[in-house]
């Protein structure tokens, strides 16, 4: 079936930066097949018409940081930094000692949900529990990177347990159709040994795949490689050969300035998670100079209990405005490149980027369309389009969301998930995690 989209703004986030003012988006079940001004796309080529012509189109965004199963957790680590070795045990390995896996269910949905609701319609999951995330995100819609949280334990039973029970996830995904797993180590060398890094390594090369790590928190990993090897973690990352596979490098703040040659020339995105990382008083990444350099970068929210939103939109206003003050350099890194790190940068990171990030014929339709009636985007011709999304208006203009041409938020309703049903359960689920924790 042929849809026709008639966008009052359609903004494309190609190479070129087009804008069509009003614009026609054609699509076919679920790839885009043409769009164009008007007189290019005509009414008459859809099989139905969906009228946008007071919204504004464009690519769904990128989520590329995220641990779903947390939302329980909201609230929970306030004025506690996870990112330290106190707060990461004394706070987080507290909670999920006593949490388990019939919680992980509503915590997921009330993650999709706020996804969905705010105009993301891609993410990259990290976290354990992997086999109870997957059936709530399949029945969401969204399209997503799942990596399977691998934890070293130690002893060699526990290890074989681990690396079978991701092998088998990853190789029950291989088929999906919107859904990839990849490896989820939670950090290089602070808590995995080289042996286990052997095993991930190998296991994304079987399944094609990158490996979602946190990378360069604090220094702790740098230290680690200098104390003990000579060299920076990065050039021991490429020793290695981790260099050779897709990373997803969680926070990025410490990345040694040396080493950003070695990054440009790799699959290796930094993903920038501002609102985690000012939350926990750690600095900025260097945003500005690692673009300069050519290391793909995107954004992320984190954690919800660190982080306590998943609008991605004012994580891009946070982002924007934390480099600016980082820099001491109005427009630091402009709103237009911010906007591209949360849609084509994203779809980079994932290796989709000839599927998703931008409206272009042949690619799929992952969409969304703002409110233009709504606040914050005037006046017209003053305040350019980058802006506005980036510091004027927030996930809550966002009115649909399309994934592989289907809505999964119409008119601002919630087309896949069972939103009021799933934060019942995520409350009485806290009840039960509070009494565990007395
Ligand atoms: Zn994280």
């Amino acid at each position: 079936m042929k849809t026709l989209i008639k966008a009052g703004i359609l903004l494309t986030m190609d190479e070129q930066g087009t804008i069509f003012e009003p614009g026609h988006l054609l699509l076919e079940d679920e790839k885009i097949i043409a769009l164009g001004s008007p007189d290019k796309v005509p009414d008459t080529a859809g099989d139905r018409v969906i009228d946008f012509s007071q919204r504004l189109v464009m690519p769904g965004l990128i989520n590329a940081h995220t641990h779903t199963p947390m939302s329980l957790f909201r609230g929970l680590a306030e004025g506690i930094s996870l990112f330290t070795m106190d707060g990461f045990i004394n706070c987080l390995r507290r909670l999920e000692g006593v949490a388990d896996a019939s919680m992980v269910p509503a915590a997921v949905e009330v993650s999709c949900a706020e996804m969905i609701r705010t105009g993301t319609t891609c993410f990259a999951d990290q976290y354990f529990y992997m086999k109870d995330i997957y059936p709530v995100v399949d029945r969401s819609g969204l399209r997503a990177a799942l990596a399977y949280g691998i934890v070293e334990l130690g002893d060699r039973d526990s290890r074989e347990r681990e690396i079978a029970a991701a092998t088998a996830f990853l190789e029950s995904l291989s088929q999906h159709p919107r859904i990839k797993g990849w490896v989820g180590p939670h950090a290089f060398f602070v808590d995995n040994s080289e042996e286990i890094i052997a095993l991930e390594l190998d296991m994304a090369r079987r399944f094609e795949t990158g490996l979602h790590i946190h990378f360069a928190t604090s220094s702790e990993e740098e230290d680690y490689c200098q104390n003990n090897f000579g060299v920076s973690a990065v050039s021991y990352m490429k020793e290695l050969g981790i260099l050779d596979f897709p990373i997803l490098a969680a926070h990025a703040i410490t990345v040694n300035e040396a080493d950003y040659g070695m990054l440009a020339d790799s699959r290796f995105t930094a993903v920038i998670c501002p609102s985690s990382s000012m939350r926990s008083g750690f600095p900025a990444a260097a945003l500005k100079a690692m673009r300069a350099a050519g290391i793909n970068t995107t954004i992320g929210t984190d954690n919800v209990a660190n982080a306590n939103s998943y609008d991605l939109f004012r994580e891009m206003d946070i982002a924007a405005k934390l480099s600016v003050y980082r820099e001491s350099e109005p427009g630091a890194v402009p709103a237009k490149d911010i906007l591209d790190m949360a849609t084509l940068g994203g779809a980079r990171a994932l290796g989709w980027e000839d599927k998703i990030g931008s409206l272009e014929k042949g690619k799929l339709a992952d969409l969304i369309a703002l409110d233009l009636t709504d606040i914050g985007w005037g006046p017209k011709g003053a305040q350019d389009i980058y802006t506005a999304i980036v510091y004027a208006i927030s996930g809550m203009h966002v009115t649909d969301v399309m994934v592989d041409g289907q809505f999964l938020l119409k008119d601002q309703q919630w087309q896949t998930v069972e939103y009021q049903a799933a934060v019942q359960q995520l409350n009485q689920d806290y009840v039960q995690l509070n009494e565990r924790l007395s």
